[in-house]
């Protein structure tokens, strides 16, 4: 199905691990771009319903595409909700290309194992070993739960990426007390 959200939930169990490192917003972009030419053709009833933008070679091309266009909106997010700093946040293209390599490779290998007419390796192969390695309701479970573990994760690491400060604060207030004292 176009636009599924379903490929979202590998993309936030990526967030939770490598968090700055990748961007969601390019990933998510990245999906959509994957699923125009599967609406196109449901829409105009011609043409293949995956064809090549559904192999290894087309995700390159998706993905790189997805870096490209999305990185200044982006930034321009980011600096939109940060209004307070002086200069327009900048991201990485290391990041933005992860974002839309993997984004769009996971998207390839996620509908091989539930379209048939999916050729991943095309045009060097017309294979598809990973055709029906699980079926479409066990996919759809597996997508939801890495996506729910993901967000987990993800809130976890940053309730505990922002305890350190407190620890500090309360171990420097016996310390000033203690500075306060031999004056
Ligand atoms: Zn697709």
């Amino acid at each position: 199905m176009p636009f599924t959200p379903y490929h979202m939930g590998p993309g936030l169990l990526v967030k939770a691990i490598l968090r700055g490192s990748f961007s969601l917003m390019v990933f998510g972009w990245t999906q959509v771009l994957m699923d125009v030419q599967p609406l196109i053709v449901m829409v105009t009833g011609q043409g293949e319903l995956h064809g090549y933008t559904h192999t290894y070679l087309g995700a390159v091309l998706i993905g790189a595409a997805a870096a490209v266009t999305g990185k200044p909106v982006f930034e321009w997010s980011l600096s939109a909700a940060a209004p307070t700093r002086r200069r327009r946040v900048r991201v990485t293209w290391r990041v933005v290309l992860l974002s839309g390599f993997l984004g769009s490779a996971s998207h390839v290998a996620l509908d091989s194992i539930m379209h048939s007419d999916v050729r991943p390796f095309a045009p060097v192969s017309s294979s598809n070993a990973l055709l029906g390695l699980l079926s479409r309701s066990e996919l759809h479970d597996v997508l939801i739960y890495s996506g729910m573990v993901g967000m987990v994760l993800y809130l976890v690491a940053s309730a505990i990426a922002s305890r350190p400060n407190k620890r500090f604060q309360q171990k420097a207030r016996p310390s000033q007390v203690d500075s306060g004292k031999k004056r």
